[in-house]
């Protein structure tokens, strides 16, 4: 209990801290305890064994240490311009000039002429001569006065909290004082077996070391030590509940391959699976039959074949006397796979129904009545089938597509939806980088498909500035002329939504004089249209009866044209990496060979660089997503703000893979041991579901 205590006291309790102070330390940076002190770690070290002398400062030094003496001090410039410039002389004789542009007078009255003293800054080069701008300054005799540590932490501040002396330095005394305090009250959190078999740093070491490191190795075991436990309990808590969600859900049971899914695979199937198709549909068929409840992530890139996959899966459950439903998270798309499912199972016979916002209120109460009696197997809609209204007599399968666009209410009230609540398999379209997987999905089993049906073409991706606009149009009249259909895309992002608008319009001008009736037809689609135009032009140009689809990101995610074989995106560099590659992907569907032109001013910051880069590098959607997380980090991918990725102080899912891995490894094996953590040794796992208030009911209820 003492633990407990001492790390829940309040920040205000710490010497050195009153009311003022604890208040800007809340607001500032969330730190509201001892235990958040604690865990404000630095974000970089500086070494301060290592003393540069004058002579030795190049211009790829970043931050140098030096000693020296000041031997002069004075004011320059004009009242606009001041600078204090002193100059510092080391024992070998080298001088250099230390500049402050600000405080002056300050610094001026607290730097003494014939003092020694410790210097630490970055240095500047000017026509080939260093100088240090407003760097740190600290006599020699009360150097030794402070804390003995051989790589002094860097701690993050802001401007408000230096108002109040706690710059990066009066944090690091407030950690020192914590640390005395309460470093003798540190007790290990993960279980001692593991700390010994991974040759761990204790909790109370690695805090220590990460502070106040005394040599770059201890630290860097610090730092393993630290990332390895965050890493570990966010994967204590998936791996937990989704073994607890199997212990108390039996799953409906799919005992049968029956007629529906062996007619449909024999006889009304148009091409033959991939073997990763093979391999989805078996894992799926495994987990349906095995009595628990199926949590299942379909991974597959841009038009590597999900949708099939679906299909054979709600046949499965039809087979088996349970009805399926299929969300996608958006009209345009639920009526796509509305069509495609309807044409292909036509010839069966089977009925599907569509419900969506548009859905009209009589056509909506047939749905209602043939969900209710079981008449209707199959449905396919929008968000409207979430909706407690829709209520189905036997729901045994859900389909959820493009999961990134449903939070996880969401998934809970489709569980709901039967008293034993049906398998669930969510498809993405959007690859993800594997530690993202484990970690944003990390309660489900993850399928992937990661071969694309034969005979396909590699995309080919070009990137070309506007100089280039008159031969990009010849270019589009060529594959028109080949009978090949094209999508022109603009952004439209909500901030600048006007502007964006006015781009897509005056685009759409452009290209239409350009194309102009009868010989050529173009089509436009925004989110400003109602929806049955978009769906009417979406038609349209599906039919084959528009050459050109002028589009804002609406068409970003599942569409299937097959004929169309060029996606021009303008301004490409305002697109995220997903964003171009879920684009891409809506060429390329075809035997033709297709194309995508990225289409950039010359004004490219060099994060958008990389972004074109990779996409004219490579196709692959896992790689990319690669790049992309080392470009944005965890916080801006969608899906991460419910995840616990976030609340990861240290570790960082872009480096830390390999930790991860080993994480995710050791926790299986706790967890295939004891499932209960009941043994002794995993006590400190048990204490840690307790402190963070995990229900007790579901706790009784698994032990
Ligand atoms: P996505 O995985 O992006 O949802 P789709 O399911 O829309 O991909 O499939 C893309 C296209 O590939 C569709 O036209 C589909 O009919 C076709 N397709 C799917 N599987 C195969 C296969 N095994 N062989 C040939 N074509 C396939
Ligand atoms: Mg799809």
């Amino acid at each position: 209990m003492e633990r407990k205590s001492f790390f829940d006291t309040p920040i205000e309790f710490l010497k050195g801290v009153g009311p003022s102070k604890a208040d800007v330390l809340k607001k500032e940076l969330k730190i509201f305890t001892y235990g958040d002190l604690i865990q404000h770690y630095p974000f970089r070290y500086i070494d301060r064994t290592r003393f540069y002398r004058i002579n030795e400062i190049s211009p790829d030094l970043q931050y140098i240490q030096l000693r020296g003496q000041i031997v002069e001090k004075q004011i320059l410039g004009d009242v606009r311009k001041k600078r204090l410039v002193a100059t510092l002389k080391d024992d070998r004789g080298g001088h250099l000039e230390l500049i402050w542009f600000q405080g002056i007078k300050f610094v001026e009255k607290n730097i003494h002429i014939g003092k020694e003293y410790i210097v630490f800054g970055k240095p500047n080069f000017f026509n080939l001569k260093p100088s240090l701008p407003h760097p740190e300054l600290e006599l020699v005799a009360e150097a030794k006065k402070e804390f003995q540590t051989a790589l002094q932490p860097v701690y993050s501040s802001t401007e408000k909290l230096k108002l109040f002396f706690l710059d990066s330095k009066g944090l690091m005394r407030l950690v020192y004082t914590v640390l005395q305090q309460v470093a003798q009250y540190i007790e290990e959190t993960l279980p001692p077996d593991i700390v010994n078999q991974y040759k761990l740093l204790s909790k109370k070491e690695a805090i220590i070391q990460i502070h106040f490191p005394t040599d770059p190795k201890l630290l860097q075991r610090a730092q393993v030590r630290l990332k390895f436990e965050e890493l570990f309990f966010v994967q204590l808590r998936l791996l937990f509940n989704k073994q607890v969600k199997k212990r108390l859900h039996n799953g409906n049971m799919f005992s049968t391959v029956g007629d529906l899914f062996n007619s449909f695979y024999k006889n009304h199937l148009p091409f033959e699976l991939t073997n990763a198709q093979k391999r989805v549909v078996k894992e799926i068929r495994q987990d349906t039959y095995s009595g628990l409840q199926m949590n299942r992530l379909l991974q597959g890139d841009v038009g590597s074949g999900k949708t099939v996959v679906a299909l054979l899966i709600m046949l499965l459950a039809a087979d088996n006397g349970f009805q399926s439903c299929m969300m996608a998270p958006t009209e345009i798309l639920a009526i796509q796979h509305y069509n495609s499912l309807c044409s292909l199972l036509k010839p069966m016979g089977i009925d599907v129904g569509l419900l969506t916002g548009s859905t009209r209120k009589k056509q909506r109460e047939h749905l209602h009545e043939a969900l209710m009696s079981g008449e209707l197997k199959l449905l396919v809609g929008t968000h409207a089938l979430i909706e407690d209204k829709v209520q189905f007599q036997n729901l045994g399968m859900v389909i959820i597509d493009e999961q990134h666009r449903f939070g996880v209410e969401q998934r809970a009230k489709l569980w709901k939806k039967n008293t034993k609540p049906p398998h669930i398999l969510v498809m993405t379209a959007t690859p993800i980088p594997r530690t993202l997987a484990m970690t944003l999905y990390g309660d489900l089993d993850v399928s992937i498909i990661d071969e694309l049906p034969a005979g396909r073409k590699p995309i080919s991706t070009l990137h070309k500035f506007e100089n280039h606009r008159l031969r990009l149009f010849g270019f589009l009249k060529e594959e028109i002329a080949k009978g090949r259909q094209v999508y022109i895309v603009y952004p439209l992002i909500e901030e600048s939504e006007k502007m964006d608008y006015l781009d897509l319009m005056n685009g759409y001008e452009h290209i239409a004089k350009t194309f102009p009736v009868p010989e050529y037809r173009v089509s436009i689609v925004h989110g400003k249209m109602k929806a049955q135009e978009k769906d009417m032009e979406m038609e349209r140009f599906k039919r084959g009866e528009t050459h050109i689809m002028v589009a804002t990101t609406v068409i970003e995610v599942g569409v299937n044209v097959p004929n169309a074989t060029v996606m021009v995106i303008e301004n490409a560099e305002r697109f995220g990496l997903s964003q171009l590659h879920q684009l891409r992907g809506r060429v390329g569907r075809g035997a033709e060979q297709s194309y995508c032109i990225l289409m950039t001013s010359h004004k490219l910051s060099s994060e958008a660089k990389i972004r074109l880069d990779t996409m004219v590098r490579t196709n692959n959607g896992f790689e990319i997503s690669e790049v992309d997380l080392k470009l944005r980090g965890p916080g801006d991918i969608e899906g991460t703000q419910q995840s616990g990725v976030l609340d990861l102080k240290l570790a960082d899912l872009s480096k830390d893979q390999q930790l991860l891995i080993e994480a995710r490894k050791v926790v299986e094996q706790i967890l295939e041991n004891d499932p209960s953590l009941i043994q002794e040794k995993n006590l400190n796992l048990r204490l840690y579901f307790r402190n963070k208030g995990v229900n007790e009911i579901t706790w009784e209820k698994i032990s």
